[in-house]
């Protein structure tokens, strides 16, 4: 196996182990109060987003408000908070 394709299988575990700290409760999403337009309740009660490929922009919530999406790396580097980030596994 070459080098490259060693980085390439820990780049991949890596990206494994980050999505992995997110149990989907959706909060950074608004579940817990206006919630995106995307956001969707699976039958096991997790979250998810329906449009999760192509998720980062400008869209809006439920109530109308629009709602700028961004990685959660960005919205806990600029300091954001949200009801419910106390249980965030990347907080
Ligand atoms: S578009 Fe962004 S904010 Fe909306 S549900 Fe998807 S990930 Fe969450
Ligand atoms: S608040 Fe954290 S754990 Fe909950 S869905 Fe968002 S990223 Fe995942």
């Amino acid at each position: 196996m070459t080098d490259l394709n060693r980085y390439h299988e820990w780049m991949v575990s890596q990206n494994k182990v980050w999505e992995e700290k997110c149990f989907c409760c959706g909060s950074c999403c608004g579940s817990l109060e206006d919630p995106c337009e995307n956001l969707q309740k699976g039958l096991n009660g997790k979250f998810y987003c329906s449009v999760y490929d192509k998720r980062l922009g400008e869209w809006r919530t439920i109530s109308g408000q629009v709602l700028r999406c961004v990685p959660i790396r960005d919205k806990i580097a600029q300091g954001h908070s949200w009801p419910g980030d106390e249980h965030c596994g990347y907080k």
